[in-house]
């Protein structure tokens, strides 16, 4: 049985697909017809793996943007490693997801350094940048960005039409509407694999579940690390 979790936003790509778009790489900049699949894994590498396989399925090319300094997963674990693998074996491309609100300052410094980092962990070269809750400086500007293309340039963000889905909405528009309005401008959407995954679930009873799997994560660690602990709790 094919995979229903994701059925919804395949839906959406085939809505673009219909109306003439074709899902491109995001080196392949074309202002018209082009559709730019970009993921931020702002929650769980597990869900973006997934997505990624589904996405293969279907011949389909996107970006998965990850973060070097999220509370939530940990690029140099082991598990992480695994779910990036399986990203890279589908083919799809790996960006780099920069916090600025982790850092004191410096921020060139701080890109340059989880670049490289990021390169390490995946043995090859990270292409693309994606700015996590972007501040309106992060907006516009030139495409090249401490060496990497940046989505939120000029070119990919202006230049084209921009959807997301941030917070489990369509906070640019209802997409049918969006793409008859584009009148064949080129689009790059932003996606985050948590909220596909099966669609009857809220994004908040999402969330729910994943702070309950985490917990009992954090838990399950403290008594790994510290006899103590169990002792006195
Ligand atoms: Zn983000």
């Amino acid at each position: 049985m094919a995979n229903y979790k994701y059925v919804a936003y395949f839906e959406v790509i085939e809505l673009f697909r219909s109306s003439g778009y074709e899902v491109c790489k995001i080196f392949d900049y074309n202002i018209n017809w082009a559709l730019y699949l970009r993921h931020d894994v702002d929650l769980d590498l597990k869900y973006a793996a997934e997505m990624a396989e589904e996405e293969a399925k279907k011949s389909l090319k996107s970006v998965y943007f990850i973060q070097l300094t999220s509370l939530f997963y940990n690029p140099l674990f082991k598990s992480s490693q695994i779910y990036i693998k399986r990203i890279l074996d589908c083919g799809q491309e790996i960006g780099l997801h920069f916090n600025h609100a982790a850092y004191m300052g410096d921020e060139d410094r701080m890109i340059a350094i989880e670049k490289e980092v990021l390169e390490l962990i995946i043995g090859k070269e990270i292409k693309t940048i994606t700015i996590h809750r972007p501040r309106e400086i992060d907006l516009g500007g030139p495409v090249n960005k401490n060496g990497m293309i940046s989505l939120y340039s000029e070119k990919y963000f202006l230049d084209i039409e921009y959807m997301s889905d941030s917070y489990g909405k369509w906070t640019y528009g209802d997409p049918r509407i969006r793409i008859k309005e584009a009148k064949g401008r080129s689009f790059q959407l932003l996606t985050h694999p948590y909220i596909w995954r099966s669609p009857k679930i809220k994004v908040a009873s999402k969330l729910k579940r994943f702070k309950n799997r985490k917990e009992i994560e954090l838990l399950q660690e403290l008594e790994n690390n510290f006899k103590l602990y169990k002792k006195f709790v």
